[in-house]
């Protein structure tokens, strides 16, 4: 039997997330190892663009649930679409993002074929035909090699940022295969009722392309909304990230926290201010393409995982480099 590698999109605003396209990616690489298909599902509802999309983006079939119960994400909707699906189709690996969605949903899925999820994985290789998975358990101080020696179907979440998904076609021309699915009486035994907006302070770290983090180096509250702003100005506009410190001292809420107990983020560029570069904050920025960071400490160990270094006060630095990235920007 060939080993198909089934995706579970996550879709937000019509489109695909990254980290979905990212397990996207991965999928199209161990299918071509294997001589399998890169399968993909989307459940949701108006969602046809997203499985063109998908289909474009490497896919080769895409099963499409489209249903009105779907268009908020429960885990007995998604359940329920996904899981007759994997009966049907054997995949060999069911792939999704490290997401808060996976980490609801997959377990929920694999118990039901009494398989194990191998979670927030960073690589991948294919040993004497077997897929195993590394993991990087205790903040990052071990990396672990996992396989699952049960049968199909195996599970496994991505770390956001370990498999970048450049590598996508935009004109695949896979296929979009629609599923009608019941969802009639009781059988989604949780649903949405209302969903409350936490604020503008809510923000998704794990999909911003540039990040500006600031730490305790930057001394109060006040510097640090004065310094990491001339940044993120500098640059057209910016996620804003930092250090736990920050978080503990009220200077901005957790969910701005980068980390192996915050976000785990894969920017193209992330900046980091003030940041001494702890195991526990560096585990969260090791996806990210650049890493630029700014201590007076030459020996700060940021500097170890840093593509730039600049080596100084960052009251006297950042509003310079400030100054040359707009001007950089504007000719
Ligand atoms: C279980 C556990 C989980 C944790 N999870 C996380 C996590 O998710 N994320 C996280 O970030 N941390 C986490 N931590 C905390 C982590 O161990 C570090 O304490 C923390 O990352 C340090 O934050 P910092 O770099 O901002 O502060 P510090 O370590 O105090 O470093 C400040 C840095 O700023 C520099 N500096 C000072 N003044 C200036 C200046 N004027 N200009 C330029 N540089 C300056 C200093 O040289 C120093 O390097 C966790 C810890 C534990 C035990």
């Amino acid at each position: 039997m060939a080993k198909d590698v089934l995706v579970v999109i996550e879709h937000e605003d019509g489109a695909p997330r990254r980290p979905s396209l990212e397990a996207l990616s991965l999928a199209r690489r161990m299918a071509q190892a294997t001589g399998g298909r890169a399968l993909a599902v989307v459940a949701g509802h108006g969602t046809e663009a997203v499985a063109q999309a998908v289909a474009s983006s490497g896919a080769d079939v895409v099963h499409h649930f489209d249903h009105e119960l779907l268009a908020q994400y429960t885990p007995d909707g998604y359940r329920l679409a996904i899981t007759p699906l994997i009966r049907e189709l054997e995949p060999e690996w069911v792939l999704m993002g490290h997401t808060y969605l996976a980490q609801d949903l997959l377990p929920l899925i694999s118990a039901t074929f009494d398989a194990p999820v191998i979670s927030d994985c960073v690589d991948m290789e294919i040993d004497a035909e077997k897929v195993v998975f590394h993991r990087q358990p205790y903040d990052a101080k071990l990396v672990a090699r996992i396989f699952d020696r049960g049968p199909a179907p195996h599970f496994a979440t991505l770390q956001s940022g370990a498999f970048p998904a450049d590598d996508l076609p935009q004109d695949h021309g896979g296929t979009v295969d629609a599923h009608t699915i019941d969802l009639s009486g009781d059988r989604i035994r949780r649903r949405v009722l209302e969903i409350h907006d936490a604020g503008e302070s809510t923000v998704d770290l794990s999909s911003a392309e540039m990040i500006v983090a600031g730490g305790r180096g930057l001394g109060s509250k006040e510097k640090f909304q004065q310094l990491i702003g001339q940044l993120v100005e500098a640059l057209g506009g910016a996620a804003v990230g930092a250090s736990r410190p920050v978080v503990d001292s009220e200077w901005l809420p957790h969910d701005h926290q980068i980390g192996s107990s915050g976000q785990i983020v894969s920017p193209k560029l992330y900046i980091g201010v003030g940041i001494s570069g702890a195991i526990q904050h560096v585990v969260g920025i090791r996806g990210s393409q650049v890493i630029v960071a700014i201590n007076k400490d030459k020996d700060a160990p940021i500097f170890n995982e840093a593509t730039y270094g600049i080596v100084g006060d960052a009251e006297e630095l950042v509003p310079a480099i400030a100054q040359a990235i707009a001007e950089a920007r504007q000719s």
